[in-house]
């Protein structure tokens, strides 16, 4: 499988190049050359094969050219080497738990398959990769979980002083090893600039090979097909079968929409959000209007311009009556998506997270619209990590999972910079 990007579609690059750059140079993002397809039979296998196998036959596809069979399978085993849960809510209503990997959020399928992915590659190739991210929490411990101790790798992590919870700054800042941690005294736009001014530093990318571990790269969205696939297999009923996606850069949706053009029957897609409805307003109108983010209690979506819709908008050929036919837009407030918690929890007995409660409603109301299907939410992540939400909404507290726990005695090992770039252009040249 080559890849190309969405400004040039004739121009073919490596999986290797893709993943390295990025983003192309034209600015637009990769994606696959083609669309590999799963045949009926091998479908109809994947009720008999585990997690990783199924990974392994999928991620195979889009691989194949700079990995071969057993690499693959060994790459697999260690990128998903925790539990994806299904979970049975109510007749019909099925939780895809995708929360149970070392940082608790489904952000480690992508970032743990990109750090195997890249930690094989620069074996052979490039020798000192350095990963700079700009992080307001959860993609920031997610890098810094996956690619901890992988050789030939070091993680430069950016995320505002004072502005990340204590545990999401413990989840970052207490690995050490290969994963430096930079406090900066500004808030998350400053990380960001900072970052972009290093990218574009000639001086500095002659020194150091720099590349981005962001949700645009290629590796982490590929991973994201897999679960699509192990649900939709481990499903009782399979004749109808539906997903809700809770949004904010649309990685997630516009992977599962990919997972169904290779094959995966799925019906129709919900795009659950918070008020950032930009996509929602977009199939319902077909005006796509970009604008700031507001604050919510499911912060991992607030997002108001989101970095993988032109991926989604790819796969139904740039068509809105195409994407609107399949995805149903739902845009829910922090007080629907609280009264949502409570519902799960005292009707259902069931946890969910602020981000996992507005795909639950999201998947209600297709469900609504498509009588007789199963349906399917991703649980994104562990309501553990929003207890601040979700403790007064239920009125009972909820017990850290291990990977919290240990982290309580870790201390903070990161260092505090001012958002002047020429402080981190030094740090950078000295790591
Ligand atoms: C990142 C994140 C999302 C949004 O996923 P996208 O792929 O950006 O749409 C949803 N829930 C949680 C918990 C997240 O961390």
């Amino acid at each position: 499988m080559k890849y190309c990007s969405l400004g040039n579609r004739s121009k073919h690059v490596t999986f290797r190049e893709a993943l390295l750059k990025g983003i192309a140079e034209d600015g637009t993002l990769f994606v696959p050359e083609s669309i590999p397809r799963l045949d009926n039979e091998k479908l109809e296998s994947f009720t008999g094969l585990s997690f990783s196998e199924i990974a392994g036959i999928i991620l195979e596809k889009f691989l194949d050219d700079d990995f071969n069979h057993r690499e693959i399978e060994l790459l697999v085993k260690e990128a998903f080497n925790f539990d994806c849960k299904l979970v049975n809510i109510q007749p019909d209503v099925w939780a895809l738990e995708l929360f149970h990997g070392p940082t608790l959020a489904f952000k480690d399928f992508g970032a743990r398959l990109l750090a195997q992915v890249l930690g094989r590659l620069t074996d052979s190739h490039y020798r000192n990769i350095t990963i700079l991210v700009a992080t307001s929490g959860d993609t920031g411990s997610a890098v810094a979980h996956a690619f901890y101790s992988i050789s030939g790798i070091q993680v430069v992590i950016l995320y505002p002083s004072g502005k990340v919870s204590v545990l999401q700054e413990k989840q970052m800042a207490s690995l050490g090893g290969n994963i430096h941690a930079l406090r900066i005294d500004g808030n998350f736009d400053d990380c960001q600039r900072l970052v972009k001014e290093a990218f574009s530093d000639p001086e500095l990318r002659e020194e150091l090979f720099l590349t981005s571990a962001n949700s645009i790269n290629v590796a982490r969205w590929i991973a994201q097909t897999v679960y699509y696939a192990y649900a939709w297999s481990r499903l009782p009923e399979r004749k109808q079968v539906i997903f809700s996606v809770p949004s904010g850069n649309f990685g997630n949706l516009s992977a599962g929409v990919l997972a169904k053009k290779m094959g995966i029957p799925v019906s129709a897609f919900a795009a659950s959000t918070n008020v950032n409805d930009v996509v929602p307003a977009y199939l319902r109108s077909r005006v796509y209007l970009p604008r700031p983010s507001q604050s919510t209690i499911s912060n991992a979506m607030d997002v108001g311009n989101p970095n993988n819709f032109p991926r989604l908008l790819h796969l139904y050929e740039n068509d809105w009556n195409k994407i609107s036919g399949e995805v149903k837009g739902f845009s829910f407030s922090d007080e629907a998506t609280r009264q949502a918690i409570k519902t799960l929890y005292t009707d259902y007995g069931y946890l969910a997270d602020p981000h996992s409660a507005i795909g639950w409603l999201g998947l209600r109301h297709l469900l609504y619209n498509n009588p007789g299907s199963t349906g399917v939410f991703l649980a994104t992540a562990h309501p553990a990590k929003f207890t601040e939400v979700v403790e007064p909404v239920i009125g009972s507290s909820i017990p850290l999972p291990y990977q919290l726990e240990i982290l309580k005695s870790k201390p903070v090992v990161s260092k505090l910079l001012s958002p002047h770039y020429n402080e981190l252009k030094a740090f950078l040249l000295a790591c």
